[in-house]
């Protein structure tokens, strides 16, 4: 009886360790199967959130990512994870300057009645006084202003006497010169984008400062150069100095996120924007870069406040870096309100160069020639249009070639 007990007790505890072994094993493989990998625990945890005032904080850390998403995104076929391609963002690929005139050319066309105009009249047989009178007439409505249209009058008044008119290849060849000569092809409109050298030996970007009044196309220029910078491998930082206005500084942002350009802004709507332009101009050496343009407010009370303000401006930036270039951005489209802005502004700052803009819009292209003039400073690039890259540098010889087709 006792030996039965025994018996049970050894096969039930032989049965109960087999099913727990059995259940043990069991589960250690089914977790086995369910183990997560490091990585994966990685990818699947909640990424951190990003800190919003890091880009303002640091923008040499922020210039530094933008180089490289710029210059490393990765190609198709090594397709990335799909966390990444949400934080990587498609850059734009601008269009070099070497094309652009060429199509935007068609955009003159309503500057090019000038030039019809004029060649109609000039190939007469014998011009009568009320010819040279209309000639004059469609100089001046075209903006070419009075000093270079009476230039220009005399000029061909003493060809056409020679030569006589009929000849429409002739007429037009004489136009061509008459006309290139008045908008100087010996200016030198290059933009001054080359870092300099300070005086201790350390190297610090071209600075660039885009002065204007608001509504003429400034930010949108700002824009504009960034794309063609970048068209020509260059570095930038863009600085949203134009702190009047809360949608300039969104608005540089988006052109700047569209080509992988760091932008440095303040957050504080009214911020100092001599403080800005600093700490852009700061940020652009700290990384390297070749250049840094700052947009600048327009919108001033009165001549004293604006040459307070670009004056501090260029008093800040000069601590890190000279001034290379002070553009001015003009509407082709304001005519003579447009010229008294440009004599304002050329006397509060020194102005090396002028931006056209909305030339596509108009019959006034003559104001190149007035504003030239007037400043004694070249014409750089011609905005043609709204679109990304409808900015062009001004080339003169393309320039008459198109008022004159
Ligand atoms: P800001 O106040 O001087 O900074 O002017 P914005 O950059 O905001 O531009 C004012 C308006 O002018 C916008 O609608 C631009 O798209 C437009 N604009 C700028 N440049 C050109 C141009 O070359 N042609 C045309 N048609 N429009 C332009």
């Amino acid at each position: 009886m006792i030996e039965d007990i025994w018996l049970y007790l050894v096969l039930g505890l032989l049965v109960l360790g087999g099913v727990g072994g059995l259940s043990a094993w069991l589960l250690r493989g089914r977790d086995r199967g369910r183990e997560p990998s490091g990585t994966e625990r990685a990818d699947s945890a909640p990424a951190p959130a990003p800190d919003p005032a890091a880009g303002e904080q640091d923008s040499e850390q922020q210039g530094a990512g933008a180089e490289v998403l710029t210059e490393q995104a990765p190609p198709a076929e090594t397709a990335p994870e799909a966390a990444d391609v949400e934080t990587t963002p498609e850059l734009d690929r601008p269009e070099a300057a070497a094309t652009r005139m060429e199509r935007l050319r068609g955009r003159l066309a309503r500057s090019g009645a000038l030039g019809t105009t004029l060649l109609n009249l000039l190939s007469k047989d014998q011009l009568s006084e009320s010819d040279w009178e209309e000639i004059e007439e469609t100089l001046l409505l075209a903006d070419v202003g009075a000093g270079p249209t009476d230039e220009l009058m005399a000029a061909l008044r003493t060809r056409a006497k020679v030569t006589g008119g009929t000849d429409v290849a002739q007429v037009r060849q004489m136009l061509r010169e008459e006309l290139l000569a008045l908008v100087d092809p010996q200016m030198d409109r290059r933009l001054s984008a080359t870092p300099g050298l300070a005086d201790d030996g350390s190297a610090h970007p071209a600075t660039i400062l885009v002065v204007g009044v608001n509504g003429t196309g400034k930010t949108t220029t700002v824009g504009k150069l960034a794309r063609l910078l970048v068209a020509e491998d260059k570095d930038i930082f863009l600085g949203a100095a134009d702190t009047f206005r809360a949608a300039a500084a969104d608005q540089l942002a988006t052109w700047g996120e569209r080509v992988g350009v760091p932008v440095v802004r303040s957050d504080r709507e009214g911020a100092d924007p001599a403080s800005v332009a600093f700490d852009a101009v700061k940020a652009g050496q700290q990384a390297q870069a070749d250049v840094v343009m700052v947009d600048t407010a327009g919108r001033l009370q009165n001549k004293a406040d604006l040459m307070d303000q670009l004056g501090k401006i260029k008093r800040v930036i000069s601590r890190s870096a000279p001034v290379s270039e002070v553009l001015l951005v003009l509407d082709a489209t304001t005519g003579q309100n447009g010229m008294r802005q440009a004599q304002v502004f050329a006397d509060v700052v020194d102005v090396t160069g002028i931006v056209l803009t909305k030339l596509d819009g108009t019959a006034k292209g003559g104001i190149i020639i007035a504003v030239q003039r007037a400043l004694g400073v070249p014409v750089k690039f011609v905005g043609l249009g709204e679109g990304p890259d409808d900015l062009a540098p001004f080339v003169p010889e393309d320039f008459v070639d198109a008022l004159l087709t």
